[in-house]
């Protein structure tokens, strides 16, 4: 093959990967693997990506061994019943989780909905509509996507529920990686309202984000759609856990 023949093969890959970028890819770590279309992760990644043990009943994070709830759903009151996040928030699921949020890894979503799908499958879990935590308009702008909408119309079509709006961010708030639960949950009070109450009067929502940290933000979401809604279950990818709580003895 000459070197005019070698280059365009070359683009063309480039351009095949880009198109249709997790083909043949681990979607966490991207390294090759061989069935993707029947596991769509790699073996190594498969050991250590799944939120699996004990689990807090409330907010799905690991807790010790014996223990039921965790000490953070003890004392703060739970405005959604239960969280459900078939990821562990670590190494390479989080390198993908950060793809999809910030590197325009949108196809990631198709695969993410489907591991949530086939979680609250297992659970049995019944719901009317599938909704989503919003972003502001300016981050939608900047990023070009809100990443739990996506994932959210995903499940949608999966489950052939409808999703629709019933939250609006009308104002930024900071970065609320760096801040306690009591400041990020002051931080939202005021920046969300609801929409499409009437709709969803007395309905069961699952209410979808893309990482549960605190679940201040997922409470707080829950709290406002909570005064039309009968229930809200909440789904997110991964769940990013509280060290504390593993460490603790049984209590
Ligand atoms: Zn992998
Ligand atoms: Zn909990």
């Amino acid at each position: 093959m000459n070197k005019f023949l070698l280059f365009c093969k070359k683009v063309g890959n480039k351009f095949l990967d880009i198109v249709f970028p997790t083909n043949t890819k681990c979607i966490f770590c991207e390294d090759e693997i061989v069935d993707f279309e029947k596991k769509p992760y790699c073996e190594r990644c498969e050991k250590t990506a799944f939120n699996t043990g004990t689990k807090c009943v409330k907010c799905d994070t690991q807790i010790k061994s014996g223990n039921i709830i965790c000490d953070h759903c003890k004392s703060h009151e739970r405005f959604f019943e239960k969280c459900y996040c078939p990821l562990n928030y670590e190494d390479s699921v989080r390198q993908s989780i950060l793809r999809f949020k910030d590197s325009n890894a949108r196809y990631l979503a198709k695969n993410y909905a489907k591991l949530i799908f086939e979680y609250i499958k297992n659970e049995n879990l019944q719901f009317d509509f599938i909704t989503f935590v919003p972003s502001h308009k300016n981050t939608i702008k900047r990023r070009g996507y809100n990443p739990a909408n996506l994932i959210a119309k995903e499940i949608s079509l999966l489950t052939n529920k409808p999703c629709i709006e019933t939250l609006i961010k009308v104002n930024e708030t900071p970065q609320q990686k760096s801040l306690s639960y009591q400041e990020r949950a002051k931080n939202l009070e005021k920046s969300i309202i609801p929409t499409n109450a009437k709709l969803i009067k007395n309905k069961t929502l699952l209410l979808v984000d893309d990482v549960v940290t605190t679940c201040a933000t997922v409470d707080q979401c829950s709290k406002i759609l909570r005064i039309y809604a009968a229930k809200v279950y909440v789904a997110a990818i991964a769940r990013n856990h509280l060290k504390t709580d593993i460490k603790k003895t049984p209590a």
